[in-house]
C-alpha cells in the first residue's frame, strides 16, 4: 500500500477528532456534569416538536428541494426582516444547509480559489481552519485579545493582502462570548469595501446576547452584496441534533453556496425544515425569553467560576464564559480539561486549539451554560470543591 497520506489529511494534520466531540466523549465515560460541547439540556419548544412529529407522521420523509423547503425558506427570509430590517428573496437568497457547520464549509468553497488566504478572527471556531484548509485556502488570523476583544483595526488592515479573498466574522463569538460593536464592525465592513473582500459572518448566537443589541455586518453600508450570511436553529431553538441552517446572500454568491450544497449533503431534514419554519415565527417575546433565561445561566456559572479562583472574563452573547485558569496555578489548558471530568466531574473545553498559534490560547478554558440551573449548580459545586 502506498505510504503516502491521502491529501486531506496532510492539509488537515492536527485536526483529528474535534476538541468538542473528544470532550464530550471524555464527560460522559466519567460521569461527569457536561459543561463542554455546546448543546442544550432542554428540548425545543413543544410548538416545535409537535410540528416535526406531525410532518413526520404526515409524509414528509423523503428528499426536500436542494435548496430547503419553500415555507422555511420564507420563513428564514422573513426572519431576517424581523430581526435585521433586510429583505432577501427566498428563491434566489436563501439556501438551508446541514447546519451552519455545512454552511461555513459550502461558504468557503463556494468562494475560495486554492492559495487564497481567509482571514479569521483568533481564537477562532474550528470549522473556519478546516473549512478554509478543505477549500485550498490558508487561514490568516487577527487576534482578539482579552479582555475586551475588540478587533485591532491596523492588525486587520495589515494582515487583510493581495490574496485574501474572505473574511469570516463570528458574533456573538465562540468562545470568548464578545459581541462585535459598531466600531468593529466598521472596522471590517470598510477593509472589506476597500480591498474587494468577501465577508462571511457566521451569527448562529444571534439571539444569545445579553448586552446591546446583535448587529449584523451585511447591514453595514455595501456590504448585503458581499457577504455570506449564516445563522443555525441549533442554539436558538435548543436542537443542534436537528442540523438546519441556513446562508442568506446575494444570487451570484447563492448560486455557488448552492452548488457546493449539492454535492456535500444535497438535502437534508425535511421534516425538521417543517418544524423550523414554525419555529422561526415564534412571536418575539420567545426571543426575549431565551436571552433572558441564559442571561441568569451565565451570571450564575460565572460567579461560581470566579469563587474558584479562575479569572472570569465578561460574557456579552453566546453560549460560554471564557475563563484563564492560569490564575488558579495552571498553564495548559488542555491537560487541564483532559484531567477535569475523571478528577473533578467537570467537562469544559480547552481553547489553544481555537489559535492558530497554540500558544496564544493557553490556559484559556471555556465552559457552556447552556444548561439547566440545578446543572449548572451541580457543576459549580463540585468545582468548588476542587478548587475554591
Ligand atoms: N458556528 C459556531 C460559532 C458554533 O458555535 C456552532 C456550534 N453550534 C456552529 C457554527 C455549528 O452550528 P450547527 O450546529 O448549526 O452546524
Ligand atoms: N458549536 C459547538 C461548540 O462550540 C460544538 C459543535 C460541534 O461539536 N462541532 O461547543
Amino acid at each position: 500500500m502506498s505510504d503516502r497520506l491521502p491529501c486531506l489529511t496532510s492539509r488537515l494534520q492536527g485536526f483529528g477528532t474535534t476538541i468538542f466531540a473528544e470532550m464530550s466523549a471524555l464527560a460522559a465515560a466519567h460521569d461527569a456534569v457536561n459543561l463542554s460541547q455546546g448543546f442544550s439540556d432542554v428540548d425545543p419548544p413543544e410548538a416545535i416538536t409537535e410540528a416535526a412529529v406531525a410532518a413526520i407522521r404526515g409524509g414528509r420523509n423523503q428528499y426536500a428541494p436542494g435548496i430547503g423547503v419553500a415555507a422555511l425558506r420564507q420563513a428564514i427570509a422573513a426572519h431576517r426582516q424581523r430581526f435585521h430590517g433586510q429583505a432577501y428573496d427566498p428563491d434566489d437568497e436563501v439556501t438551508v444547509t446541514a447546519g451552519a457547520t455545512e454552511a461555513v464549509c459550502a461558504a468557503l468553497q463556494a468562494v475560495c480559489e486554492v492559495g487564497d488566504d481567509v482571514v479569521v478572527l483568533e481564537p477562532a471556531y474550528d470549522a473556519y481552519l478546516a473549512g478554509a484548509r478543505m477549500a485550498g485556502a490558508v487561514p490568516r488570523p487577527v487576534t482578539l485579545r482579552p479582555p475586551d476583544f475588540r478587533v485591532d483595526a491596523a492588525e486587520l488592515a495589515e494582515v487583510v493582502g493581495p490574496r485574501t479573498r474572505a473574511i469570516v466574522v463570528n458574533s456573538p463569538h465562540n468562545p470568548t462570548g464578545a459581541v462585535l460593536g459598531d466600531d468593529d464592525l466598521e472596522a471590517i465592513a470598510a477593509v472589506c469595501r476597500e480591498r474587494d473582500v468577501l465577508a462571511i459572518t457566521d451569527e448562529v448566537y444571534e439571539h444569545l446576547v445579553y448586552s446591546g443589541p446583535h448587529r449584523s455586518l451585511a447591514s453595514r453600508a455595501g456590504m448585503r452584496e458581499r457577504t455570506v450570511v449564516i445563522s443555525s436553529a441549533a442554539k436558538t431553538f435548543s436542537a443542534t441534533g436537528w442540523k438546519i441552517g441556513w446562508v442568506c446572500a446575494p444570487p451570484a454568491l447563492t448560486t455557488a453556496v448552492r452548488i457546493a450544497k449539492q454535492f456535500m449533503t444535497f438535502t437534508n431534514g425535511t421534516p425538521f425544515q417543517d418544524a423550523i419554519a414554525v419555529g422561526l415565527g415564534l412571536d418575539d417575546g420567545f426571543f426575549v425569553e431565551l436571552a433572558e433565561s441564559h442571561r441568569v445561566r451565565r451570571d450564575q456559572l460565572a460567579a461560581g467560576l470566579s469563587s474558584c479562583g479562575f479569572d472570569v472574563m465578561a460574557t456579552h452573547g453566546s453560549y460560554f464564559v471564557l475563563t484563564d485558569v492560569t490564575s488558579a496555578g495552571y498553564d495548559d489548558d488542555v491537560a487541564f480539561c483532559r484531567d477535569l471530568p475523571a478528577k473533578v466531574g467537570v467537562g469544559a473545553v480547552p481553547c489553544s486549539g481555537f489559535y492558530t498559534d497554540p500558544r496564544r490560547g493557553r490556559g484559556l478554558v471555556r465552559f457552556a451554560f447552556c444548561k439547566r440551573g440545578e446543572v449548572i449548580a451541580e457543576a459549580v459545586k463540585r468545582l468548588q470543591a476542587a478548587f475554591a
